[in-house]
């Protein structure tokens, strides 16, 4: 058996003249939940419909199990696929959709009844079994899908943006569900979304694509503290991308003159050479306010507006010279500090929180 689930193997999907995924190669190990992430356009949706069986791969090659899957029509992969617009039969009942996965596959209709009845419960939809699934609210709409895709024990599920439609409180609370079952049923999940929330609360990891290219690949929490390149940064959001000229190097950590003051940022093990300019970031919720400028890390900027994100509230500061800053403290540190539009303010970061890009672009 081959060590990895799914292997996407230098795919390359072009139509007519436009190259929708480029040269992409990605492994999935079982029992992953990864989520696939990127602004629109990127090519995430024709990723999954090619692991569907419903495009097939220009050049390259996807494995399932150790198994060329090129060629294979949709209905003979073990890889169904939940569509945001879900596609349930109106005129079905909830019970017979959920069932229908299995009569696809030739099950007899005990069978697929008795199927039917374990995942109906598994998803709390057993009172609306004989109902239409017209007469269902979005979210029980969305767990029939679920059902209907679950009933034929995949190894794989693709979700194409399942929970768009849903309001805010529904979908955190199918993540959760998501989550859970996937964790439960040990199941592979690949799922494509917009929302940044729900790939990084769910997904053990999250593929970030950009005009048909993967550009990181890694857990949440590592993209979001250190993201690759600048593509990636402003993607992901809560940073600042700042810009210097390499003083020196020492021990990891890079001295950089930049307009703004000097600075120093973490290297790691980024080839930096002293004298070329490089590019950081200093992630918002890593810089603090301070009472007055200091001589490395530090940048003072006019307060020109604030937004609350949850208990956090996020500062949109202006530079002297027009440069504009992010910083996000939490909401007890902005109301003991009582600030105004136009304060004048200083903040200061520690060097660890700085981080030179690993690729430039
Ligand atoms: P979104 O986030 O907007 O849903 P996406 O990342 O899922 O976007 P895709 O649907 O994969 O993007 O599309 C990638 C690119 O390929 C887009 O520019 C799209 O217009 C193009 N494309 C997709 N399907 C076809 C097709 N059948 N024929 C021609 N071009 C296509």
């Amino acid at each position: 058996m081959a060590n990895h689930l799914i292997e996407i193997d230098r795919v390359t999907k072009i139509f007519g003249d436009y190259t929708a995924v480029t040269e992409t190669s990605l492994t999935i190990e079982r029992g992953e939940f990864l989520a696939i992430m990127g602004s629109s356009g990127c090519g995430k949706t024709t990723l999954l419909r090619m692991l569907a069986g419903l495009e097939e791969p220009t050049a390259g090659e996807i494995r399932l199990d150790g198994k060329s899957q090129n060629g294979l029509p949709a209905w003979e992969r073990d890889l169904p696929l939940v569509w945001q617009s879900l596609a349930l039969f109106p005129f079905l009942s909830v019970r017979d959709n959920v069932a229908f996965g299995l009569k696809m596959r030739g099950a007899s209709k005990d069978k697929r009844y008795a199927q039917s009845h374990v995942w109906l419960k598994k998803l709390e939809l057993e009172e609306f079994a004989d109902r239409s699934v017209s007469q269902l609210s979005g979210g029980q709409r969305q767990r029939v899908a679920l059902a209907r895709a679950l009933v034929t024990e995949p190894k794989v599920l693709l979700l194409d943006d399942p929970l768009s439609a849903l309001d805010a409180h529904l979908s955190v609370r199918m993540q959760a569900l998501l989550r859970s079952l996937q964790r439960e049923l040990g199941i592979t999940f690949i799922y494509v979304t917009h929302s940044q929330t729900e790939a990084f609360s769910m997904a053990d990891r999250v593929v970030v694509m950009s005009r048909g290219k993967v550009e990181q690949i890694g857990a949440p929490k590592d993209i979001y503290r250190h993201p690759v390149n600048r593509f990636v940064a402003e993607f992901i959001g809560n940073v600042n991308i700042l810009r210097g000229r390499v003083e020196s190097v020492e021990n990891g950590i890079a001295t950089l003159q930049t307009p703004l003051g000097r600075m120093a940022a973490y290297a790691g093990t980024v080839g930096v050479t002293v004298g070329n300019e490089s590019d950081f970031f200093v992630n918002a919720d890593q810089m603090q306010l301070v009472g007055a400028q200091a001589d490395c890390n530090s940048i003072t900027a006019k307060l020109l507006s604030y937004k609350f994100v949850g208990n956090m509230v996020t500062l949109y500061l202006e530079c002297e010279k027009g440069e504009e800053l992010k910083v996000t403290i939490p909401e007890p540190a902005y109301d003991s500090a009582g600030l105004k539009i136009g304060d004048v303010l200083h903040t200061n970061w520690q060097a660890s929180a700085a981080h030179l890009f690993h690729q430039s672009d």
